[in-house]
């Protein structure tokens, strides 16, 4: 062993430096951090992070679809890599450390343990994944679901925006070409892929502990609802004539709350996270509505008998109602376990590290979902102030990131040299 866990201390104040810096790369005005897919914003970003990365000695290496790899070669190169990473991608009014403290902290950490003298046995690599939010093409973690094999390069290619632009019309404008097929990586690509993130639920808050380690990553679906009605204006047509299909999405709404909270079990969620009608005039009654519902759960039974009570009201609302219903399965994942052996090392370097922990679940998916599927992977949570996430007040403290980090730190020097 070359390297003592409790001798590696991150450069916290550069580390904050850096992850207000890349908060002001936005589309939207501060405190308000905006990074939508391939935007001009997130290829700024992405620009910023490249240059810390080369800055740090590390080689950059970009896929067809614009994940990028960043390269600390070991001694033995032939041995699969140990891999961090996260994503830099942010939702419309989110804040700066979803995602971003798993990428600029697992850089730290790679900074702390050169800085240290740590020489890496197998080589360690940062990896910063296109698109975990699923914004662009309502589709999460585009870029860790291509390398996972879980979207294939043909399903991939087929993607588009609302308004009709491809996955290839995007990743041409960011500068990425070559083909998908290229992206997903061969099983056991990697010893390990570990990933640090804010929870972004109240846990570790509530219960005063600084680290989490991941177990089981919950299961996600998506599904998507085009719904044609009859539109006309709100004082000619008669209540008993219509065929609204405002109305239609608004049950099936209600209809996914009580698919959810009838399973039984408390870790079934749902979420109609998308309602856009059309036209849209306070005078005029809708004739079509867009809904996206986001269905969740720890257990794939669960999730799945919910899925299929929601299908079947969307089916028989929409036909008492006289509305077409088209309904397409965005994505229906299977959960992630996490590696107990990675669990079990990280609880006791946090043991060593003097660092409160537990082991919990994560609700919200990430892309170690998609990751578990190549190679055992696990997650590394800080406490997120009262739990917020996905908005602007989003708040980890320096010294909680930098207890992740140096568990990070401490992790992927166990197991590079193991
Ligand atoms: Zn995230």
């Amino acid at each position: 062993m070359n390297y003592w866990p409790n001798t590696l201390w991150p450069n916290s104040p550069r580390l904050q430096h850096e992850l207000n810096a890349l908060a002001l790369i936005s589309e939207s005005p501060p405190p308000v951090v905006t990074r939508v897919l391939f935007s001009e914003a997130d290829l700024r970003g992405r620009a910023f992070v490249n240059n810390l990365c080369r800055e740090a000695g590390l080689a950059l290496r970009e896929d067809a679809v614009g994940n990028i790899f960043a390269r600390w070669t070991g001694s033995a190169p032939e041995l699969p890599a140990v891999a961090t990473g996260s994503h830099i991608d942010a939702i419309p009014n989110a804040g700066k450390f979803d995602g971003v403290v798993g990428v600029l902290g697992a850089l730290e950490a790679l900074r702390t343990l050169r800085a240290a003298g740590f020489q890496p046995r197998r080589s360690l690599e940062l990896v910063i994944f296109t698109a975990e939010e699923p914004t662009r093409f309502g589709l999460g973690c585009l870029g860790s679901r291509l390398l996972g094999g879980v979207l294939t390069p043909e399903r991939a290619a087929r993607l588009a925006d609302r308004d009709g632009q491809t996955l290839d019309d995007w990743r041409a404008r960011g500068g990425c070409t070559g083909p998908l097929a290229a992206v997903p990586l061969p099983q056991q690509h990697y010893a390990a892929f570990v990933e640090l993130h804010i929870e972004q639920g109240p846990v570790l808050e509530q219960e005063n502990l600084a680290i989490g380690i991941v177990e089981k990553i919950a299961a996600p679906s998506t599904l998507r609802l085009q719904l044609t009605g009859v539109g006309g204006h709100a004082g000619a047509v008669l209540m008993p004539g219509r065929h609204d299909a405002g109305l239609a999405g608004a049950e099936i709404a209600l209809a996914v709350e009580s698919a959810v909270t009838s399973t039984g079990s408390p870790d079934t969620v749902g979420t109609t996270g998308v309602f856009r009608i059309e036209p849209g005039a306070v005078n005029s009654v809708p004739c079509r509505a867009w809904l996206e519902i986001d269905v969740r759960d720890t257990q794939t039974a669960t999730r799945d008998a919910a899925l299929a009570q929601i299908e079947s009201a969307a089916a028989a609302i929409c036909a008492r109602r006289g509305v077409q219903l088209e309904l397409e399965r965005l994505n229906v994942d299977p959960p992630a376990i996490c590696d107990a052996r990675l669990v079990q090392t990280i609880a006791g370097l946090c043991h060593t590290l003097g660092l409160s922990h537990r082991t919990m679940i994560s609700r919200a998916y990430h892309d170690s979902l998609f990751m578990a599927q190549v190679c055992p992977t696990t997650m590394i949570f800080i406490p997120s102030y009262q739990g917020y996430s996905h908005r602007p007040d989003e708040y980890s403290s320096p010294e909680q990131i930098e207890a992740g980090v140096r568990v990070l730190a401490a992790t992927l020097a166990t197991i590079s040299n193991a």
